[in-house]
């Protein structure tokens, strides 16, 4: 058992990572079929609901594991390195969570879905892209429309992430019909009252698991399900730091799988002329020591995230804001090298399909990363920060 497996033993009681790592199994037999037919990860997402993983993160007096931030990012890991597709739909979906968690724990309605989602294991999406917006996250076109207790709402949702196998979309709009870009709110949608018709079709390099189409959504709901804080506090004191955590999550365990296979390689190699360094074998310490600073990126990241999570002041500063947009830039930008490293080492062998040393599938997932929010975006928005926020030069944290 790692030191990991066993860390996340005493934290959820479960064994939430001895789970993540049967569900592993189950997403690598399927993770090139997924990918080349652009399908549904459907088996590693059925082995998630009966491992009961969808939950863990709900508090335990509401039916889950109370699962903190770095042991999920743990399983985002595992399943990273089976297959991309489907640890990002348990990442997207974690995400989504985090906000029900952290700002939807006094609405008796949140508090009874989030009872319902451990119950039947239901899967949530998130629409926040839209039409005309990109990838601003913090702005939005449509409105909510409330009266009296029921609420509406339409939106050209150009990319939902597995929007046609949810059973709930948490879905981002402005407050009100007059309300200003960024007066948003989100709206937790259930599957029976909303329909999705497909505009875009997700047909891409990488991810393609995801199945992350376009849509034009119309809902209709009580009102009480529109979550109870501005989606300004909700972004900046979940969603932003989870994305970027549980995502970076993901890509280094794409970039560690990478790693491992380049390593069998030269193994193998060294098998073959025993007392020969094999000329991958220098590479190989290279992209071993490239791949820690990934991981020692997301560690000082899921850190920073739990001691500022005690402190609401800290989880909405400046100072936390840009570490967690340096922690998303650093890993989305590092996996690329280290991937190219391994295929370096690997050479045809990495780059045929169909080998144990095959590699494409990782930088064509990989080159999701930088997207996922544009680096550009992200950049342009730490770089306002910085001029009037003081750079953190302390290693004390
Ligand atoms: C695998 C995957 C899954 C996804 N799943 C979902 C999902 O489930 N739900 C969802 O809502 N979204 C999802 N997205 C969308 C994603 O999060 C981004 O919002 C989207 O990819 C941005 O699209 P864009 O590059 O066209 O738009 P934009 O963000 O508009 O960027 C377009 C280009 O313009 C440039 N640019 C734009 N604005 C600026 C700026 N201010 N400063 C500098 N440059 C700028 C950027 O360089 C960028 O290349 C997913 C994306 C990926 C890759």
């Amino acid at each position: 058992m790692t030191a990991a497996v066993a860390l996340l033993e005493v934290g959820t009681g479960e064994g939430a990572a001895v789970r993540a790592v049967r569900v592993a199994a189950i997403a690598s037999q399927h993770a090139d079929a997924v990918d080349a037919e652009g399908r549904f990860p459907r088996e590693a997402v059925d082995a998630m609901r009966a491992e009961k993983l969808l939950s863990i993160q709900i508090p335990a007096d509401l039916g889950g594991e109370g699962a903190s931030m770095t042991e999920i990012a743990e399983l985002c890991s595992i399943l990273g390195q089976a297959c991309a597709a489907s640890a990002m739909v348990f990442a997207m979906h974690q995400i989504k969570l985090s906000s029900l968690v952290e700002h939807g724990i006094d609405s008796d309605w949140h508090r009874d879905f989030m009872r319902r989602i451990a119950r039947e294991q239901l899967l949530l999406a998130s629409a926040t892209t839209e039409g005309g917006i990109g990838g601003n996250l913090r702005n939005s076109i449509c409105a909510i429309n409330v009266e009296g207790d029921t609420c509406t709402l339409e939106k050209d949702a150009t990319v939902i992430s597995y929007g046609a196998h949810a059973d709930a979309i948490l879905i981002t709009s402005r407050s009100h019909a007059e309300a200003a870009s960024s007066d948003q709110v989100l709206t937790c949608f259930l599957k029976d009252q909303y329909d999705i018709k497909r505009t875009v079709e997700w047909n891409t390099l990488g991810m393609r698991g995801t199945c992350s189409d376009g849509f034009l959504f119309k809902g209709k709901a009580p009102a009480k399900q529109i979550l109870p804080k501005p989606f300004a506090e909700i972004a900046a004191q979940s969603m932003l730091a989870s994305s970027h955590l549980l995502w970076s999550g993901v890509w280094y365990g794409i970039a560690a799988d990478a790693v491992s296979r380049a390593q069998a390689f030269v193994r193998a190699a060294a098998r073959k002329s025993p007392g020969v360094q094999p000329p991958g074998a220098l590479r190989l310490a290279e992209a071993s020591s490239m791949l820690q600073m990934v991981k020692s990126n997301v560690v000082a990241g899921l850190k920073a995230y739990e001691e500022a999570k005690l402190d609401a002041d800290r989880l909405s500063s400046m100072a936390f804001a840009v570490a967690m947009n340096n922690v998303k830039i650093a890993s989305s930008e590092m996996i690329l090298p280290i991937i190219n490293h391994a295929m370096l080492i690997c050479g045809i062998m990495g780059y045929k399909n169909g080998t144990p040393y095959s590699l494409g599938r990782h930088l064509r997932d990989a080159h999701s990363a930088q997207l996922m929010i544009s680096n550009d975006r992200i950049l342009g928005n730490t770089s306002t920060m910085l001029l009037v926020h003081k750079q953190d030069t302390s290693l004390l944290g």
